[in-house]
C-alpha cells in the first residue's frame, strides 16, 4: 500500500477513489452559548468539519469547568451552575474549536436532587442498567449519592443467555403404537431461540395401549382431535418435560393447560401432521 503514495502524500490513480482527506478545521456551528439560568433547557452543539468531504471523525467535547455545564458525548450541554467557562470540540490534537458558555442566575446554582435507580439485569430481549443516582431536574445520572461523578451510560448490554418473556414447547408429539413421540423443544418467547431440545418418547407397547388411550378397542390409528382422549396423553408428555425443565417452562405449561384448550388442540393437530 505505502508504495502507492507519492512523496507529497497524494495517492496514485489506482487509489484515487479511496483517497483520505485529513480534516483541517472544525467549527462549532452554534457559536458562544448563553443560558439564562440553571433551569434553562439543554442545548445540543453541532460541528462542521472542513474540508467537508474529509472522513468524519468523532469530536471529543471538553469542558473547562465541569461544575458549570455538563456536555455529553453527543454534544448536549446542560447548565449546572451560574458562571462562565469554555467548551472545546476537539477533532485531533491541532484541529479544534472553542466557544464561551455563560450560565446566568444566582451563583448558588443547581442542587442535584438525586434518587437511587436500582440495578436491573439484562435479559435476552431487553437491556438492563447498573444501579445509579438520577437527578430529575437536570436529567444527569451519577455514580454515587454525592453526585461527584457523572455517568455517560448506565445501560447493561443484552445478555443472550438470560432468557425472559416465557417459554413455549414446540414440535411436541405423543407416541403411538407406530411412531415415537417427542417431548417437544423449549423455545424462548423473548428472543425466539430454542433453549432446550426435546427427547424422543418410545412408541407405545401393548401394555401402554391396554389403558384408556384407545377407547372401545377401535382402530388405534384413529386420533381424536378433541381434548377427551388426547389430553391425557398430552398431559403426560407435558409432565415428563416439566421434570427436566426449569420453573418458567413449568409455569407456562401449567398456564397453557389451565387456560388454553385452543393451544392444546393446535399441538394435537401438529401431532397429526407429524404422523403422516
Ligand atoms: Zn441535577
Ligand atoms: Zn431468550
Amino acid at each position: 500500500m505505502s508504495q502507492n503514495l507519492t512523496d507529497s502524500g497524494a495517492l496514485t490513480d489506482d487509489f484515487e477513489e479511496v483517497e483520505v482527506i485529513e480534516p483541517e478545521r472544525v467549527v462549532i456551528r452554534e457559536g458562544d452559548l448563553s443560558f439564562e439560568s440553571t433551569e434553562s433547557e439543554s442545548v445540543t452543539l453541532h460541528t462542521e468539519i472542513y474540508p467537508q468531504i474529509s472522513s468524519g471523525s468523532e469530536v471529543e467535547w471538553i469542558v473547562e469547568d465541569a461544575d458549570i455545564v455538563y456536555v455529553d458525548p453527543d454534544g448536549t450541554v446542560t447548565p449546572l451552575r451560574a458562571g462562565q467557562t469554555t467548551i472545546k470540540a476537539v477533532l485531533t490534537g491541532t484541529v479544534m474549536d472553542e466557544i464561551n458558555v455563560t450560565v446566568g442566575g444566582s451563583g448558588e446554582g443547581h442542587v442535584h436532587n438525586l434518587i437511587l435507580i436500582n440495578e436491573t439485569k439484562p435479559t435476552c430481549c431487553s437491556t438492563g442498567n447498573i444501579a445509579y443516582w438520577h437527578c430529575e431536574e437536570c436529567g444527569l445520572n451519577f455514580k454515587d449519592e454525592a453526585g461527584s461523578e457523572v455517568l455517560q451510560s448506565v445501560v447493561k448490554a443484552i445478555d443472550p443467555d438470560n432468557h425472559a418473556g416465557g417459554t413455549e414447547i414446540r414440535n411436541a408429539a405423543a407416541a403411538t403404537a407406530e411412531t415415537d413421540g417427542y417431548t417437544g423443544d423449549v423455545y424462548c418467547l423473548g428472543c425466539g431461540q430454542m433453549i432446550r431440545k426435546g427427547e424422543v418418547i418410545g412408541r407405545l407397547t401393548d401394555d401402554d395401549q391396554s389403558g384408556a388411550e384407545v377407547p372401545d378397542g377401535e382402530n388405534p390409528d384413529k386420533t381424536d382431535p378433541g381434548i377427551s382422549s388426547g389430553s391425557d396423553e398430552f398431559g403426560k408428555t407435558q409432565a415428563d418435560s416439566v421434570k427436566t425443565g426449569d420453573l418458567s417452562s413449568y409455569y407456562l405449561c401449567l398456564a397453557l393447560l389451565l387456560t388454553s384448550a385452543g393451544i392444546i388442540t393446535t399441538v394435537l393437530s401438529g401431532r397429526k401432521r407429524i404422523k403422516r
